[in-house]
């Protein structure tokens, strides 16, 4: 590579929100380059998050079914768990997916180590300066650096640690209830794991509506996980047997005991040592700021993906990458749509999905709705296949379209596409009876509360009726 080269388009990380910001720039005959650290590329879905953690998931869930499988008269004759194969499988599933993305990523000009601005519209990449007309910025997220007095003498386990444990803990503390926390605790439970979980808020996913919290909290207290909300964590020690957390619980001194401890508190946004001054681009712990068309303070430079401190979904990073690359070189720049993006999932089982608005969000933002529910025990399918836990929520403004839909129960992360799809055609209560839904199948639960939704709007001066 020579000493200085000139691009129309630098990204700077190219993981999911970078790689795809990258292949929309080049589709629209931008010259680009693209940089990364000097660490393994693929980004952090195919290396450290979703597709690793989802190949374990599976193996547990397999644990699990086999556990459940007398229920459907299938007895097995013993099972057991080989958690070095579990992990030497998702290590081949992930070096597959890894070498075809390296290998794209390849297709473009690539500088590999620190990235570093030095001007306004340059950038210096271990002695290499790139200059370019326009900048994405996509350098993604990091696991939060620890502050509970005494965890990091006590030492943890992260998310990236437990997706390589190829020998579980007797036992583990879980801090934290999102979503990463949620799945990876079941994966350790499902796979015998004494697991127990600790949470700040009145309840884990503390983001949704509480019916569907409250659901996951169920399941995943089925599968024995002990779990406890409202708690402060005070410190961690170390003890004779493994770890310990102290914390506040009821107005009371509690004390958690474990093998190991499972650091679950979130990631921030990666934006140290990039030298962003020299840009203007404004930014603190919570993110590199963009407005609605992922534009940065510094006109001619866009962040997208975990870095913006948005939604950690990948779905979110790619959409950002290409909507930001595309603002960068259109005099007709898109705003973001970011509550139909907001769509979302948890990989637990029964997972959760939803699409749309929350009820909360409605309340918070005074929009009247009308609500509709059906359990999944109330499904032939779902009672054909044993697979009854949780619900559907659909949510209604009065003219019977459909604002928001959520989802707990067996293939939620599936089935919430038809959901997505009626949310972004605005279509109404009444078109889901008129869209053919095969039967016996999970996908015709959305029928229910449409049908119910319709009965009670169709009064409503605005609703659709049967012509
Ligand atoms: C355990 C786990 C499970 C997850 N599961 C899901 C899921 O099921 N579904 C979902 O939608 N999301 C999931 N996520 C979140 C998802 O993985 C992220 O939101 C997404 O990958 C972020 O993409 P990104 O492009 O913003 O960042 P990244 O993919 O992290 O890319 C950032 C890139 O920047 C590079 N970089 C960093 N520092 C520098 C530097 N100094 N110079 C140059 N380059 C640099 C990195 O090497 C990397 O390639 C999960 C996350 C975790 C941790």
């Amino acid at each position: 590579m020579k000493e200085r080269q000139e691009f129309d388009f630098c990204v700077v990380g190219v993981g999911s929100a970078g790689f795809a910001a990258a292949c929309t720039a080049r589709d629209m005959g931008k010259s680009v380059a693209v940089v990364d650290g000097s660490g393994v590329l693929a980004g952090l879905c195919i290396l450290r998050g979703c597709m690793p953690s989802k190949t374990l998931l599976r193996s547990a869930e397999i644990a699990h079914v086999v556990k459940e499988a007398p229920k459907l008269g299938v007895i097995p004759r013993g099972a057991d768990y080989d958690v070095r194969f579990i992990i030497q499988r998702k290590r081949r599933i992930i070096a597959d997916f890894a070498d075809y993305r390296v290998k794209r990523i390849e297709s473009f000009p690539l500088f590999r180590g620190s990235a570093r601005f030095t001007g306004d519209r340059e950038l210096s990449v271990d002695g290499q300066t790139i200059t370019a007309r326009k900048f994405l910025i996509a350098t993604g997220s990091v696991i939060n650096e620890p502050t509970l007095p005494g965890l990091a003498e006590a030492g943890y386990l992260d998310s990236d640690a437990i997706l390589e444990l190829e020998t579980l803990p007797r036992s583990v503390v879980v801090l934290g209830g999102g979503a990463t926390a949620c799945e990876l605790a079941q994966y350790l439970a499902r796979l015998g794991v004494k697991t127990t979980m600790l949470q700040r808020s009145a309840r884990i996913m503390s983001f949704e509506d509480a019916d569907i919290a409250d659901a996951l909290q169920g399941s995943l207290q089925e599968d024995g996980i002990e779990l406890h909300t409202g708690v402060t964590l005070r410190r961690a020690e170390k003890t004779a047997a493994g770890k310990r957390i102290v914390a506040e619980l009821g107005g009371r001194e509690a004390v958690f005991d474990a093998e190991e401890i499972f650091f679950a508190l979130g990631r921030r946004p990666n934006v140290d040592g990039f030298d962003f001054e020299a840009t203007g681009v404004q930014y603190d712990r919570t993110g590199v700021q963009v407005d609605e068309y992922l534009q940065t303070s510094n006109p001619d430079i866009y962040a997208a993906g975990d870095v913006t401190g948005m939604w950690e979904l990948v779905h979110v990073a790619v959409y950002g990458g290409q909507l930001g690359a595309h603002n960068a070189f259109t005099m007709l720049r898109k705003p973001a749509q970011f509550d139909l993006q907001m769509a979302r999932a948890v990989f637990t089982d029964p997972q959760v999905a939803i699409a749309g608005l929350t009820e909360g969000q409605c309340l918070e933002r005074g929009i009247e709705y009308e609500k509709a529910w059906f359990p999944f025990d109330d499904l032939g399918k779902a009672i054909t296949a044993e697979l009854t836990q949780g619900f559907i929520k659909m949510l209604a403004a009065r003219d019977g379209r459909i604002i928001g839909v959520g989802i707990v129960g067996a293939e939620a992360g599936d089935l919430i596409h038809e959901a997505i799809a009626l949310i972004y055609f605005k279509a109404s209560v009444r078109d889901v009876l008129e869209m053919p839904h095969l039967h016996p199948t999970l996908a015709e639960i959305i029928t229910y509360p449409a049908e119910e939704l319709n009965e009670r709007l169709k009064h409503q001066k605005h609703v659709l009726v049967t012509p």
